[in-house]
């Protein structure tokens, strides 16, 4: 496993992630923070694009809990169902939508604690809500973070928690709200899983991946 980098090489990596694009966003299409919240739990093993064309048309019709406790299980199944695993989906999001009715009056909690206790929405989910609905500095680890922050010694860790916490230690914190979807569009776009475009890379001369492509 490749060293963390140190303090003034993370500077000058989020300096440039920065000045490449001052307002990263992420690519889920959502309306509010409760289609926000459907639209990251639909999208575990499914990409970003997938998940949009198939809210596309639910979230005109099912925005709010109680839209979609309306809608129902079977109905919900419809829209979609080119999700993978679109029937576990659907019912957990039946269930959370029930308890976001009974249990917060509608609304979504923005605590992580709160928002883990439903159904289908782990820690990855929450940290997403968070850092995208509540402005607030939460890392969502998932394969291209993780992937990045190995290769290149951004946030070295063997699982998800421990890249989460290298993240949240060695980040700037002027860096830290945006830094989840910098290193998730440096993962998707320019250092993919198969073979990394480093020579389109911003922060090759920094990264500590020993197999960089030309
Ligand atoms: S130089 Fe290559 S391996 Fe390193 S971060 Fe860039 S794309 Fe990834």
């Amino acid at each position: 496993m490749v060293k963390q980098l140190p303090f003034m090489t993370m500077r000058e990596i989020f300096r440039r992630f920065h000045q490449a694009e001052p307002e990263p966003k992420g690519e889920l299409e959502h309306v509010n923070a409760y289609t926000l919240v459907v639209a990251v739990a639909l999208s575990a093993q499914a990409t970003d694009a997938g998940v949009n064309k198939a809210t596309r048309a639910l979230f005109q019709i099912a925005d709010t809990p109680d839209k979609m406790l309306a809608l129902g299980e079977a109905g919900l199944v419809e829209h979609i169902k080119t999700i993978g695993l679109f029937r576990q989906k659907a019912k957990n999001v039946i269930k959370l939508s029930r308890i976001l009715v009974e249990d917060y009056g509608g609304e979504v909690p923005n605590s992580r604690a709160a928002l883990q206790s439903l159904p289908g929405v782990g820690r990855k989910t929450a940290n997403v809500v968070l850092n995208m609905w509540w402005h607030y500095p939460a890392q969502a680890v998932d394969t291209h973070i993780f992937r990045v922050g190995n290769r290149s010694g951004i946030a070295p860790g063997k699982d998800v928690v421990a890249v989460e916490r290298a993240i949240e230690d060695n980040v700037p914190a002027d860096y830290a709200l945006h830094a989840h979807h910098w290193l998730i569009l440096h993962g998707r776009y320019i250092c993919v899983a198969r073979k990394p475009k480093c020579g389109a890379c911003i922060i090759r001369d920094l990264c500590l991946f020993e197999e960089k492509t030309l």
